[in-house]
């Protein structure tokens, strides 16, 4: 998949979002295994906000492009050994899905940072190889990063199975929709539905997501790691 240009990507998400009659959704760039020169010459396009999968990857691309004065989003797995860092280095964290994360998230997240923003990631598919919580367990990890006033609770993150068939695809963002809707009710400064990559971002649009996380179709083909 070669490269699309940012400024049609941000066209479609405006267009999908218009379709769908909301605000226009977020746009995540994921540069992941890209290096921090296609990074700044994304910024330089007007492109703010950034995610990583990997905390000491991420920390490089941070410190080298530090005066551009990014957003910088955690949306891989983190192992409990690094939240330390992740509190420290990150605007948002996405992937927040046990109890264990919530209390090291916050104990570490430096004073003279803002709250640090989290997503709870939910295992929407019930997959067992995936990260993210159970559907089930959301009200009481909201309620336990809602305790935080060193955490910032704004929504929900997931990573649908890849099916090929759109109809299963478009399953999952609905029943994300519906999980959000009624962590919204519960806590009114919920206002992130993270959901939707390179290949489905317009019909996890329609299907309500507030941010998409887009990388390949920005970047090109990531080299393999
Ligand atoms: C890699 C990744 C993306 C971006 O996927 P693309 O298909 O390259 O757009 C989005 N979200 C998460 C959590 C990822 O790990």
């Amino acid at each position: 998949m070669p490269a699309v240009p940012l400024s049609t990507i941000v066209e479609e998400i405006h267009n999908a979002s218009q379709a769908a009659q909301r605000p226009d959704a977020r746009l995540l760039a994921v540069s992941k295994a890209q290096p921090a020169e296609a990074v700044a010459a994304l910024a330089a396009q007007g492109q703010r906000a950034f995610g990583e999968n990997y905390v000491q990857e991420a920390a490089v691309k941070i410190a080298a492009l530090a005066g551009l004065q990014l957003e910088w989003h955690l949306i891989g797995h983190l192992q409990s050994n690094k939240a330390e860092q992740a509190a420290a280095l990150f605007d948002w964290v996405q992937s927040v899905d046990r109890p264990k994360l919530v209390g090291a998230l916050a104990r570490h997240r430096p004073a003279d940072r803002d709250p640090l923003n989290v997503l709870i990631q939910v295992n929407v598919d019930d997959e067992d190889s995936k990260h993210g919580c159970a559907p089930g367990d959301i009200d009481a990890l909201a309620d336990a990063i809602a305790a935080e006033p060193r955490l910032r609770l704004r929504g929900l993150m997931a990573i649908p199975a890849p099916f090929p068939d759109q109809t299963r695809r478009r399953a999952a963002f609905v029943r994300m929709r519906g999980l959000f809707e009624a962590l919204r009710a519960r806590y009114p400064g919920v206002d992130t539905l993270s959901m939707g990559m390179s290949g489905d971002f317009a019909l996890a649009i329609a299907e309500g997501a507030t941010m998409v996380r887009v990388g390949t179709a920005l970047f090109g083909e990531r080299q393999a790691s």
